[in-house]
């Protein structure tokens, strides 16, 4: 369990893009990392775009908070969630995409988003859909009798949204993909599924 709020981590690019490491707790007991991308004065940022958005839950949003906070008193950024001119999300799993929902109460920047992740910020109600057809047919095809036990679990986690109610995405990324004239989308499969 991480009950500390975790340290952040500078990187700078060769361009002199500074790249912050924002630890959270995406789900308890388990952390992911959000990226913050900024460029100019550090007093008054030109650009600053957050990569992911952790998990829904309140300790991931409170340690997103706290990791913007050191980086503005540990490296004298001017940041904070209504500052962000982009939000960019990697892929569609709950702990990159699950914040996405309470940062939209907090800020308006616009969303990019890799393509095959735009349905499920989209149409939430279409993938949860099509997801609780397969339970039926998974059930059927490991012989669970309906009703069961595992068979009630699968058809939870289909029910599962990462995000509950649909949001626009207004950039869908491909592979190649140059972003607001800085981030280089390269397409690496394999995690996701596709
Ligand atoms: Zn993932």
């Amino acid at each position: 369990m991480t009950d500390a709020v975790p340290l952040t981590a500078l990187h700078v690019t060769s361009g002199g893009t500074r790249v912050y490491t924002l630890p959270v707790r995406a789900f308890p007991n388990f952390r992911a990392n959000v990226y913050l991308v900024v460029r100019g004065d550090p007093h008054a940022p030109a650009y600053a775009a957050l990569v992911d958005t952790g998990g829904a839950g309140p300790d991931s949003l409170g340690d997103l908070r706290a990791g913007l906070a050191s980086v503005r008193d540990g490296y004298g950024e001017a940041v904070g969630l209504d500052t962000l001119g982009r939000i960019v999300i990697t892929h569609p799993h709950p702990d990159h995409l699950g914040g996405l929902s309470a940062l939209r109460e907090h800020t308006e920047a616009p969303v990019a988003a890799f393509h095959s992740a735009v349905p499920f910020i989209e149409q939430p109600g279409a993938i949860r859909a099509a997801w609780l057809m397969q339970p039926d047919a998974q059930a059927v095809w490991l012989g669970l009798p309906p009703g069961s036990e595992l068979d009630g679990r699968i058809r939870r986690r289909g029910s599962n949204l990462s995000v509950p109610r649909a949001l626009p995405v207004a950039t869908p990324l491909r592979d190649g993909d140059v972003l607001d004239d800085l981030l280089h989308v390269i397409h690496t499969p394999g995690h996701e599924g596709n």
